[in-house]
């Protein structure tokens, strides 16, 4: 098997990327590296079976190719992170829009099955928890950047399936809070990278808004278990699914005390508003928790790893200093 991954030299990228190797597949990477990284795939020797293309999915023509040269497609580039889509909305949206076009025109030009990796973001601000992949979904107004993001993955999750319409073979996953090792300590922006990189040297743990609202944090074995399982399952097409750990509810308050209980750190927290964080009129998700039962029901696939063994093993290869 061929299998195209797009944004494969990034976190969660890279983490497929060993596990499609580990099966046997040869692995064509396509990344721009603007939040992956190359180290991310140093363990794959030149010349096995990992080729990299430095390359943005902007470019049509080298999509085009890729594409039609693999037997799958696995498309996780992006701009992401909140901090990256309220700083450059426009370079956002274009990647996350015409980018993610040019791949799903591709794949269904050369009828190739592709893998779209969509985000819980989608939900917006929706109270209704847990979430459902069917359920309604509450944006924010159009001023306010943060919501580009839900909007341009919503985009590309409506694109995919109007494509279906048309022979197009396609499955969706909506990714909620992926963290684990290879997380970039520089983040980009996010609240486990910007927390584990505090604690770990001692500096303030930022705790923005009144640091109440919760997430459920789902550790990267699980995450790819998922997308593995949501890609070769035939009856899975044509559908999202949340996958998310729906038991590691977590107050980003709490988040840092068990941050700071097992690197035994001496940082303490200070809080930011998020104005001052992210600018005037930024808009939160207070809740944000998975009803997983749906990958649970057609994937056969449940969270393992809670939030504690997960920080754990994030902190094992964690960067010091
Ligand atoms: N957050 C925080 N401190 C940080 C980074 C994020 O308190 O250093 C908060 C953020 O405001 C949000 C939650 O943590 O309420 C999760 O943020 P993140 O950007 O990781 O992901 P999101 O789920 O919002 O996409």
């Amino acid at each position: 098997m061929r299998t195209l991954v797009t944004g494969g030299a990034g976190f969660i990228g890279s983490h497929l990327v060993d596990r499609l190797v580990e099966r046997g597949d040869t692995v064509v990477v396509l990344d721009d590296l603007s939040t992956g990284r190359r180290a991310n795939l140093a363990h794959h020797a030149e010349g096995g079976p990992v080729q990299r293309i430095e390359g943005t999915i902007l470019d049509e023509p080298t999509v085009g190719e890729l594409v039609a040269g693999s037997d799958r497609v696995f498309h996780l580039a992006a701009a992401v992170g909140v901090d990256k889509i309220v700083r450059d909305p426009l370079g956002s949206l274009q990647v996350n829009t015409r980018g993610s076009e040019n791949v799903i025109a591709a794949c269904a030009l050369s009828g190739r099955k592709v893998l779209i990796a969509s985000s819980s973001e989608v939900y917006g601000k929706t109270s209704r928890v847990p979430m459902q992949e069917d359920d309604d979904r509450i944006l924010g107004s159009t001023m306010v950047h943060r919501w580009s993001y839900a909007t341009a993955k919503a985009l590309d999750e409506h694109l995919a399936l109007a494509h279906v319409m048309h022979g197009l073979r396609t499955v969706i996953v909506r990714y909620f809070n992926i963290y684990g090792p290879r997380m970039d300590p520089r983040g980009y922006g996010s609240v486990m990278a910007n927390f584990l990189r505090q604690a770990t040297r001692g500096e303030p743990m930022t705790v923005y808004g009144d640091g109440l609202q919760t997430r459920c944090f789902t550790y990267i074995d699980d995450c790819i278990d998922g997308t593995l399982l949501a890609m070769e399952t035939e009856a899975a097409e044509a559908q999202a699914f949340n996958i998310g750990n729906q038991q590691s509810e977590t107050t980003i308050t709490d988040l840092a005390r068990m941050v700071v209980a097992l690197t035994g750190s001496t940082s303490t927290v200070a809080h930011e508003t998020y104005e001052a964080r992210y600018g005037p009129g930024f808009e939160d998700t207070r809740r944000r928790v998975p009803d997983a039962s749906r990958a649970t029901e057609r994937l056969g696939w449940t969270a393992k790893v809670r939030l504690e063994e997960g920080l754990r093993r994030t902190l094992e290869s964690w960067p010091t200093g």
